[in-house]
């Protein structure tokens, strides 16, 4: 095959990238696109950003630090915008591409978009691949079926782990055969609707994004701090950087694979010894996947007030005033308040910090489960559509929690987790 193209779209890495392997190998000239989609930037039926300012600058560095990668290896990114069903084509016809190589996807939207692609490509006689590139352990490897996947992590879990292998991850391509590129020329954040919003300096990590920062944060968690060897003690924290790895954002928009996580871990393992500690951040990269795969099973179900419950329920009406309270920390529990403010001045919040808001938001506030999860969508700089509104659905009492309805005492878990106020201090004084 002469000529190939590679859209990217939440894969931007070079290293453990299948789409990209498999592109070179099959193709004498690849040429690398990224298009901004029209659609992410628009305002949702709950009357939030589809995407906010924290996560579009992360990914502005995060495309910056893709081309300076492929300019390195004889190429460049080329950046388009509008509808990727209207923009794709074009380029194809421009380079008189065979075939687009592309990450699989799971979620309804990004599966629709995927489609419209595919059909404008099938009239130009173009084919697509795609590649399932995100998670830790491959769909196909799964011991069970996609139907069948339970509904229960630790049933899921504990099958997965005796009976499935994780893949080896593909090596970083080391040259590539490219038309000349120009220089790559990215929207601004106004261009997309948007305004800069500073990272507050009180964050607990200043996110940068690209590939380049998730392997140096990665080299920090592990090699230079070893703060993995205690991660399963540190990870409820909510102060500092390395009281949890913080991979999440580079891990959203694929800065950074699973797998390659998966086998850095193995090697510090062999290095400095396992413990529970190592073992867990494989643990919780288990839940990602597990959302992902119950994304590909329930498909559509995870956006319903009912969720993946057969029983249905009228949805809560809104209370302009209780959540505009909740978004801007002027709640009655300072706890709550501490933590919404933190989302809202860096865009992230710890997984402590996401259970308890999430909790009030259902149960004190008793509204529609799903506008707290928008506000998240808007305002997360690791915003990820199954981890997200997995996790919503599962505090709501919809999604995968067997215990049904889940319930957090607020007041306990501000005493248990900031004893001495030192979280609420930081962001309510
Ligand atoms: P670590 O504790 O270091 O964990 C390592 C990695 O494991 C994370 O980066 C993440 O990829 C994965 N992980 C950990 N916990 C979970 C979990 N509960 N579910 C899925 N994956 C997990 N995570 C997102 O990446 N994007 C989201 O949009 C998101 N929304 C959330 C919404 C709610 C209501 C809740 C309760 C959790 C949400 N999470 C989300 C999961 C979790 O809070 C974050 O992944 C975590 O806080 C990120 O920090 P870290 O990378 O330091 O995590």
């Amino acid at each position: 095959m002469k000529t190939s193209i590679v859209w990217f779209k939440t894969d931007l890495r070079l290293h453990d990238n299948e789409t990209i392997v498999k592109a070179i190998a099959q193709s004498e000239k690849v040429i690398f696109v990224y298009c901004f989609d029209d659609s992410h930037y628009k305002t949702t039926k709950y009357g939030f950003k589809k995407t906010g300012s924290f996560r579009t600058q992360f990914l502005l560095e995060s495309l910056q630090d893709l081309d300076a990668s492929l300019r390195k290896l004889g190429s460049g990114l080329v950046v388009v915008k509008g509808k990727p069903e209207i923009e794709i084509p074009k380029i194809v016809q421009e380079y008189k591409a065979q075939k687009v190589f592309a990450k699989r996807e799971v979620t309804f939207e990004e599966k629709q978009t995927e489609k419209l692609v595919l059909e404008e490509l099938y009239k130009l006689r173009c084919e697509l691949e795609t590649f399932s590139t995100s998670t830790l352990y491959h769909a196909q490897d799964l011991p069970f079926s996609i139907k069948d996947i339970p509904d229960v992590f630790t049933n899921f879990r504990k099958k997965t782990e005796q009976d499935a292998t994780i893949r080896a991850v593909f090596k970083k391509p080391t040259k590539v055969n490219s038309p000349v590129i120009v220089e790559m020329k990215l929207p601004t954040l106004q261009e997309l609707g948007l305004k800069f919003t500073e990272i507050d300096s009180r964050a607990a990590i200043q996110f940068k994004g690209g590939e380049t920062l998730a392997l140096e944060r990665l080299n920090h968690y592990f090699f230079e701090t070893k703060c993995l060897s205690i991660y399963k003690e540190t990870r409820n924290g909510m102060v500092g950087a390395d009281y949890s790895s913080k991979f999440s954002a580079w891990l959203a928009l694929g800065c950074i694979s699973p797998r390659f996580i998966y086998s850095e871990i193995k090697k510090y393992e062999s290095q400095f010894s396992a413990n529970d500690s190592t073992y867990w951040l494989i643990f919780e990269l288990l839940w990602r996947d597990f959302f992902r795969f119950m994304f590909k099973k329930h498909q559509t179900k995870f956006f319903l007030y009912s969720g993946i419950k057969s029983e249905k329920k009228n949805s809560k009406s809104l209370n302009e005033k209780l959540l505009s309270q909740w978004i801007n920390g002027k709640t009655p529990s300072d706890f709550i308040n501490a933590n919404m403010l933190e989302l809202k001045l860096t865009g992230f919040m710890s997984n402590r910090g996401r259970q308890n808001v999430a909790s009030y938001f259902c149960n004190e506030l008793n509204m529609d489960w799903r506008l707290g999860a928008a506000y998240f969508e808007e305002q997360l700089i690791d915003y990820d559509v199954c981890s997200n509104w997995g996790n919503w659905a599962y505090l709501a009492g919809v999604g995968n929690d067997p215990r049904g309805h889940r319930y957090f005492n607020i007041e306990k878990q501000a005493s248990d987790y900031d004893k001495s106020k030192v979280y609420r201090d930081l962001w309510l004084k």
